[in-house]
């Protein structure tokens, strides 16, 4: 594979509280603005409280998940009396570290999430972009205590509705399992690890290292299983089964038990052996998901290095 090279990048944002009860980039984000953080080296950090009414509130959102709205057709659509806050609030988001697809764009957009899934540390792309697939092979390298994993989307630009899609690369920290509006050291420990990695490596970039090529592990989207449901009143009639919860990553056979009815029987995943991921997450029961099932890839890096001038 062909070396390939990129331009420095220098400047990079930490985001937390894009989603308001995900405590871990709350106080990451936070006590970085109090120790006044806003340059390591050869990278200038903007530090950015994303959604800060649904902090305040400790909830996901105020009216529309904000995760969600930053494609393109949203950034440029009409702003009317009954636009939700999250929507302004994406675009003031935009006009400050991007405009997306910009040059004025910051160079990397680090997203701090939190999971109620037993997901450990996982980065999540939604593009497959060799600078944050490198970043992952590095966090992957120095993070030895916990598996790192990668969920790898590939989601044009102009659909992809997360707010790291903003910056020129950019992914988000998934990091779990933790109860929203819940801290826990552990989990803040390992996402903290993780970004200050990600600007390690930005400066090992910019300062000329090359890092060599490889190959990684990445978990792809299959589908999504909602709930057993009630065909009358739309009510779930099961729960995740013992079996499955704090599995993720497991691969789940043919004749695994999936959820356990409230009346007592058993439902058996079906089809082929899948990988499944944010089992049990909290906030994905608003969008009836009861998990994701995925399939293991391996991608093969280039290696890489910093453009010179
Ligand atoms: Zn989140």
């Amino acid at each position: 594979m062909e070396p390939v090279s990129f331009p420095p990048l220098s400047r990079v944002a930490i985001c937390g509280g894009t989603h308001g009860n995900e405590m871990s980039g709350v106080y990451i984000v936070r006590e970085m603005q109090k120790q006044k953080v806003d340059q390591k080296g050869s990278v200038s950090i903007t530090t950015v409280l994303s959604n800060p009414r649904a902090v305040d509130a400790c909830i996901r959102y105020t009216e529309t998940d904000l995760n969600r709205c930053f494609t393109d057709a949203l950034l440029s659509g009409p702003i009317t009396d009954s636009t939700p806050y999250e929507l302004r609030r994406a675009r003031e988001l935009n006009a400050q570290l991007g405009p997306k697809g910009s040059r004025e764009a910051v160079d990397l957009l680090c997203d701090l999430h939190n999971t109620t899934a037993n997901m450990g540390m996982c980065l999540i792309l939604y593009s497959f972009d060799w600078i944050s697939l490198h970043i992952y092979k590095y966090i992957q390298s120095k993070m030895t205590s916990p598996p790192v994993r990668a969920i790898l989307f590939d989601i044009p630009s102009s659909e992809a509705y997360s707010l790291e899609s903003v910056g020129k690369h950019g992914f988000t920290i998934e990091v779990g399992p933790q109860p929203h509006g819940v801290l826990r050291a552990d989990i803040f420990n390992m996402a903290k690890e993780a970004m200050d990695l990600s600007i390690e490596w930005l400066q090992k970039f910019n300062s000329g290292s090359a890092f060599e090529g490889g190959e990684v592990e990445g978990y792809t989207l299959v589908r999504s299983v909602d709930y057993p449901r009630d065909p009358t009143t739309n009510d779930i009639t099961a729960a995740i089964h013992p079996q499955l919860q704090d599995n993720d990553f497991k691969l789940l056979h043919k004749g695994d038990p999936v959820f356990q009815s409230f009346s007592g029987e058993t439902v058996k995943h079906e089809g082929e052996d899948l990988y499944p991921l944010f089992v049990n997450e909290c906030a994905y029961y608003e969008k009836k998901i009861a998990f994701h099932l995925t399939k293991k890839i391996t991608v093969t890096l280039p290696s890489i290095s910093v453009k010179a001038d």
